[in-house]
């Protein structure tokens, strides 16, 4: 942690900067440090990463105010609400219980490194061997479970017509050995706690300071039980999941579909994690799309498009008759209304524009080439008279 710079300092500003003055600042060493302005410089495009990630958090009024609570444990939470309150539970029952032998005004858990603390607080085996210890251990050891997030390709049919599909994927599951608890039934006896070597009290230091307090591990019995030999006391295991979602309808590339509950399983009795899946629209070799609307080109003979017809025209809602009008030059646009991709929120669905392209045959016999020669004369005597650049 001490290898982490403060989102302060990196963008220079104090930490009662206002919002604008955060934002000037961001933009100033963002035009610094560009990569566009500095070709090939490592440093350079580290210090950008770095400058737009303090912004990401600074920027956020919510971050923030985590982050200036929590520090750098805030990143480490992933500005998890949830957990944030599990932390502050945890450090209000340090602070009431712990200052045997504290530094005089000094305020547990503000100042010495918290990183091993969060190990044992969400990393599983610690807030496990937490059960039942008093009332703030049994109110941390409970845990959500994260949020997934899952991009799923889909072809451009699927999007327009909407679908079902099974997905597989891994997801970290409740351990049907301990029942999510991270010990086993019964716990066994126990063993001595790693932290404290029994003893109960921890000490922890920091520069000249060196604090003693109850052990935040065991919370001063001195014992922890046995882990879960099979998740390791952290409750979860990887499974592989599958599961068959509904693709809506007019699903727009990148937005996101909830899966309530299906993410990682939560710990210790707390809700599971939600699953979010992101639709990657794939490319359509015929059909491109634009907004709600559709764009396909149609091959017509050189008679089609001089005498006009009907024609049959493939489309995602099957196959039409589209009448092409006498005289249609290349590239006419034809609009075949409410054959584009529909809207979610109920409106009217986009159109399909049917663009004319008119192709030559390859091979031309005697006839063919008089009848071609005769078609000239039916021209104006300059086609591109009125081409002037
Ligand atoms: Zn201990
Ligand atoms: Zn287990």
């Amino acid at each position: 942690m001490a290898a982490e710079r403060d989102l302060y300092e990196i963008l220079g500003v104090s930490r009662t900067a206002s919002a604008d003055e955060i934002k000037k600042a961001f933009r100033k060493l963002a035009r610094k440090y560009h990569p566009d302005v500095n070709p090939g410089n490592k440093q350079a495009e580290d210090r950008f990463k770095e400058i737009n990630a303090a912004f990401e958090v600074l920027s956020d009024p919510e971050k923030r105010k985590l982050y200036d609570e929590l520090g750098a444990d805030a990143l480490r939470i992933g500005f998890d609400p949830e957990k944030a309150r599990a932390y502050r539970q945890w450090r209000s029952a340090q602070q009431s219980g712990a200052p045997q032998g504290g530094f005089p005004g000094f305020e547990y858990g503000e100042e010495f490194d918290l990183g091993d603390i969060f190990e044992s607080l969400f990393g599983g085996v610690g807030r496990a061997r937490r059960r039942g210890r008093g009332p703030a251990g049994a109110e941390v050891s409970q845990r959500a479970g994260e949020d997934l997030t899952l991009e799923i390709e889909i072809g451009l049919r699927e999007a327009v017509k909407g679908g079902e599909r099974t997905i597989g994927f891994r997801r970290p599951g409740r351990c049907e050995r301990c029942a999510g608890t991270g010990v086993l039934p019964g716990g066994g006896r126990g063993r001595t706690c790693p932290t404290c070597e029994g003893s109960g009290q921890a000490r922890t230091s920091r520069g000249p300071f060196s604090f003693s307090g109850t052990c935040p591990t065991c919370n001063g019995s001195g014992k922890v039980p046995n882990a879960c030999p099979k998740c390791g006391g952290a409750g979860t295991v990887l499974e592989e999941a599958r599961i068959t979602v509904k693709v809506p309808a007019g699903v727009a590339d990148g937005s996101k579909i909830r899966l309530a509950g299906q993410g990682a399983a939560g710990v210790r009795g707390g809700p599971p994690g939600d699953l979010f899946l992101v639709p990657r629209i794939a490319t359509h070799p015929h059909v491109r799309r634009e907004g709600h609307d559709l764009y396909m080109s149609l091959p017509v003979t050189v008679r089609e498009a001089l005498e006009g017809g009907e024609v049959r025209c493939p489309t995602f809602d099957g196959d039409v008759t589209l009448k092409i009008p006498a005289g249609s030059q290349s590239g006419r646009k034809l609009r075949l209304r409410g054959l584009g991709i529909p809207s979610l929120k109920g409106g009217p669905r986009g159109d399909l524009y049917v663009e004319l392209l008119i192709v030559l045959p390859t091979q031309l016999d005697e006839a063919a080439r008089k009848a071609v020669a005769e078609l000239e004369r039916a021209y104006p005597d300059d086609v591109r008279a009125g081409v002037r650049l």
